[in-house]
């Protein structure tokens, strides 16, 4: 990570983030009123991953709340060099079962939730920090049935069985559904047709489970998609931040 920026350099980074942070709340705003949904029906989660914690403490200046990270040797250290700040921290990558324990440290909530085996993982690493966390299972649309797809998630005929694991497991709650636009399968360069299965698949999740009423979907490029489509989490990383280089 990056040393702690000059006086100056931050506070250009903090105008910069602000003027982008407020074409992202526009787009939102926009969005709801095309939709005919309330803006307090959509929250901004800021998807920090490859920017420095001193970003993430700049945004928590701006009022951001809901910052979200998708790798935890990168996140544990950022989580912990923002730790007065007042914010909720999602997990929202790939999550291997021995890095469950470090995510528990800090991780409010996890979209990511894809397989049993990181149910039972998760459980026993909230069970022993002694904190609930917050379980979205993540829904893969070019997933083979019964199978974890490519870059995470269940496929959608595998969602209940999960749901019914965490509800089951100590120290999870479940929370919602969230997917990423698929880049392979019928449903490729499809995002609103996604989010809306997501959202039909969420209708009957909660039939079971009324509280799981979070539906994280959209980022960037299709966060309007996924308003429209009922999202009531959008996951925002370069539109804020600003390009990353294309490692992942
Ligand atoms: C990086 C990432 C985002 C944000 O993507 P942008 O295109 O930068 O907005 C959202 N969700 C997940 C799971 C991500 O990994």
């Amino acid at each position: 990570m990056s040393p702690e920026p000059s006086g100056a350099d931050e506070a250009a980074r903090k105008a910069e983030l602000a003027a982008n942070l407020a074409r992202v709340e526009e787009r939102i705003e926009s969005a709801c009123v095309a939709a005919g949904r309330k803006r307090e029906d959509v929250t901004l989660i800021v998807v920090t991953k490859t920017y420095p914690a001193s970003d993430v403490r700049l945004l928590a200046g701006l009022g951001v709340r809901n910052v979200a990270e998708n790798r935890d040797q990168e996140a544990a250290p950022k989580a912990a060099a923002c730790a007065d700040a007042p914010l909720t921290w999602h997990f929202v990558g790939q999550l291997q079962t021995n890095k469950a324990r470090s995510v528990a440290g800090y991780a409010d909530r996890v979209h990511s939730v894809d397989r049993a085996r990181l149910v039972t993982a998760l459980s026993g690493a909230a069970v022993r920090a002694e904190r609930e966390i917050g379980c979205l299972i993540q829904v893969a649309f070019d997933a083979e049935s019964g199978s974890v797809g490519e870059r995470g998630g269940v496929a959608p005929d595998g969602v209940t069985d999960l749901a019914e694991a965490v509800t089951a497991a100590q120290g999870l709650r479940l929370d919602g559904v969230m997917t990423v636009a698929p880049l392979t399968g019928p449903l490729a360069g499809q995002p609103e047709a996604a989010f809306e299965r997501l959202r039909e698949i969420s209708t009957s999740l909660r039939a079971a489970h009324p509280a799981a009423t979070m539906v994280s979907a959209g980022m960037s490029a299709d966060l309007e998609e996924a308003v429209r489509a009922g999202a009531t989490h959008v996951r925002v990383g370069s539109a804020v931040l600003g390009q990353r280089p294309r490692l992942r």
